[in-house]
């Protein structure tokens, strides 16, 4: 098999209590200046990040929001301009990573992003921006964060169910880095290793928030899948998420939890060697239903009613999936696609269809 392979570049550090490290990587940087970015929710965290870096704090903006609306950026950047400031440093999840990029695409200013989600925007070069109402997605290498520092301890936070959401969110990025159009053999070991992680983690902090091994588990699954996500193109999977949070505003993780059962069930039949690798990494020979179990497990929503769309925005849905459709193993069929909604939108399993029979699912690797 021929394949084309990019290294991302971003340094990266690992572990718990690493954030003590953050001086020292500013520094690095030759960062004086820092603007700290956060939402409206972690203001703690980043008051403990401008304690630390002392004189090197610039001051803190905390208005970063989901889908990094233009006007919060524009915000971002007269505070950035009259501080005059030499860097970034950002604490939270995606929605923070997303506006640290946006302010990079437009300074080109230095970047240390502190990931507090299982998201990985942090290990992408993509900047998705939402402007009069309308998500648009780019790719550039100046949003690349130059340092990422993983602290495990300030995971701990993260509201249990958040955790499994955005814990199946990183999982999707993964599952669909297998069987993209550019996959190759590394970010297929990174993809392997990450669902491994992440589905043997996720159960475990629905039980106990504070359990370490599985929060740094699940962490490191996350930074995977998000190399993952940056390095290879998705599918039908992400497509739908896209359309579904971007056309409903429904919330990011909670709808790929949603989706990711309905979406692999589709693609199954079209990819018999991903979902024999999927099945014996798991220990399942029914990769659909697993992902819809695993939803169910850490206590999940599994229906877009119960995120709050209405029963009409199926067939909206449908129509964006098909005005600008991503490469998929699987060609688009609208009635197929209409009909995954559905389940999707009732909460059903992935299997109440005829999409994938057992047959497609099983390739020798049965195991209960
Ligand atoms: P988020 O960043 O919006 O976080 C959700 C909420 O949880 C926020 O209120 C946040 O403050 C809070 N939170 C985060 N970490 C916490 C912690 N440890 N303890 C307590 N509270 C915490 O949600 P998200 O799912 O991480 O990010 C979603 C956004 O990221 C979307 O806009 C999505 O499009 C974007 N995204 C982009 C990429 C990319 O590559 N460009 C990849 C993934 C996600």
């Amino acid at each position: 098999m021929n394949f084309t392979y990019n290294a991302l570049p971003t340094r990266v550090i690992f572990g718990s209590g690493t954030l003590s490290e953050l001086p020292a990587e500013v520094d690095r940087l030759g960062i004086a200046r820092a603007l700290i970015l956060t939402t409206s929710h972690q203001g703690v965290g980043a008051q403990r990040i401008a304690q630390l870096l002392s004189a090197r704090t610039a001051g803190v903006f905390g208005g970063a929001v989901m889908h990094t609306p233009v006007e919060v950026t524009d915000d971002a950047i007269a505070l950035a301009n009259e501080l005059r400031i030499d860097g970034l440093v950002a604490i939270g999840g995606g929605s923070t990573t997303g506006l640290s990029k946006a302010i990079a695409l437009r300074t080109d200013l230095p970047q240390v992003v502190v990931p507090t989600t299982y998201a990985g925007s942090e290990m992408t070069p993509i900047i998705g921006e939402t402007s009069n109402g309308k998500k648009v997605t780019q790719s550039s290498p100046r949003v690349l964060p130059e340092t990422v520092l993983y602290d495990v301890d300030l995971t701990m936070t993260l509201p249990t169910k958040l955790s499994g959401t955005s814990g199946i969110n990183a999982i999707a990025h993964a599952v669909e880095a297998l069987y993209a159009k550019d996959r190759n053999p590394v970010v297929s070991l990174m993809a392997l290793a990450a669902i491994k992680l992440l589905a043997k983690s996720l159960p475990l902090i629905a039980e106990n928030p504070l359990h370490g091994e599985a929060r740094a588990d699940a962490l490191q699954g996350a930074w995977l899948s998000g190399i993952c996500l940056g390095s290879v193109g998705m599918a039908l999977h992400h497509k739908l998420c896209h359309t579904l949070g971007g056309t409903f505003n429904l919330p990011h993780a909670e709808t790929h939890a949603v989706i990711l059962p309905h979406a692999l069930a589709y693609n199954a039949a079209a990819v018999p060697d991903v979902m024999s690798s999927l099945g014996e990494a798991l220990g399942t020979n029914n990769v659909p239903l697993f992902f819809y179990e695993l939803a169910g497990r850490i206590g999940a929503d599994r229906s877009l009613h119960s995120l709050g769309m209405d029963e009409s925005g199926v067939s909206v849905a449908v129509d964006e999936a098909f005005a600008n459709p991503y490469w998929n193993p699987r060609p688009l069929e609208r009635m197929e696609i209409e009909a995954l909604l559905c389940r999707a939108f009732n909460g059903e399993s992935p299997l109440a269809g005829k999409t994938v029979t057992n047959k497609d699912l099983s390739h020798g690797h049965a195991k209960g």
